[in-house]
């Protein structure tokens, strides 16, 4: 090969693999924006916690590489008691109905878990609902409502945050092995339909251009 061809190549797969590692390092370490991560390439995994094996120990808090981690807590409505006062909102649950929002000790060190009047007056039902924004997965709402409550609140890997590690941090260090990888779609994901729909729709549009063409000459 001739030598200006041959470092014409190496230069440009040296540029496209430092470009391949800048775009990963600032997904993980520039605090990435949110729209540019849903335009990420569909991944045919992800990864998840398998909620019958995770024990709260509280890693997924620190060991994920986002900061915060792309752990959240959620609570699952159609299990959820509605609760006066909840395990996963209220350190102590001896406090009055009236109290609860002025004076009651939250679980939550960032004061996450929302809790909203849902009906009955300060005594009826309340609906208790995870700030995303603030939750940073620690575990600790998770873990009172699964060993004291209804086990509504479960922890979950956000796929929109996750940037999809080939080895999930945090899988490397879970005590329980709850961390696994899941196929999203199965190996045959139509993807190619999709494409043969595209081309035929592109030749469909030509074939009629072609012909509004042809209309437009016979009649000049
Ligand atoms: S590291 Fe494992 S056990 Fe600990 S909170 Fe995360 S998934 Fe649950
Ligand atoms: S206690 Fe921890 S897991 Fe629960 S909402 Fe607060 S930050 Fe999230
Ligand atoms: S795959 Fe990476 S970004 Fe996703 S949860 Fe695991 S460590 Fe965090």
């Amino acid at each position: 090969m001739n030598p200006g061809r041959r470092r014409f190549i190496e230069f440009g797969g040296r540029l496209i693999g430092a470009a391949a590692l800048g775009g990963v390092g600032w997904r993980v370490f520039g605090g990435a924006d949110p729209e540019a991560e849903f335009s990420q390439p569909k991944r045919p995994y992800v990864w998840r916690i398998n909620t019958d094996k995770c024990t709260f120990c509280g890693k997924c808090e620190t060991a994920c590489v986002r900061n915060p981690s792309a752990v959240k807590a959620v609570n699952d409505q159609v299990k959820c008691s509605y609760c006066v006062a909840c395990y996963g909102h209220l350190a102590e649950l001896t406090i009055s109905s009236d109290k609860i929002n002025s004076e009651g000790k939250r679980v939550c060190p960032y004061d996450a878990v929302l809790r909203k009047e849902f009906g009955g007056g300060k005594d009826g039902y309340h609906l208790y609902t995870i700030d995303q924004e603030h939750c940073t997965g620690c575990g600790k709402c998770t873990k009172r409502c699964n060993e004291l409550g209804t086990k509504s609140m479960f922890l979950v890997i956000r796929p929109e945050l996750c940037i999809g590690c080939n080895r999930c941090a945090i899988a490397a260090v879970c005590p329980d092995h709850a961390i696994e990888l899941v196929h999203c779609y199965p190996e045959d994901d139509y993807r190619g339909d999709f494409e043969l729909d595209q081309e035929l729709k592109r030749m469909e549009e030509a074939d009629m251009g072609g012909m509004e063409d042809a209309q437009s000459g016979e009649k000049s």
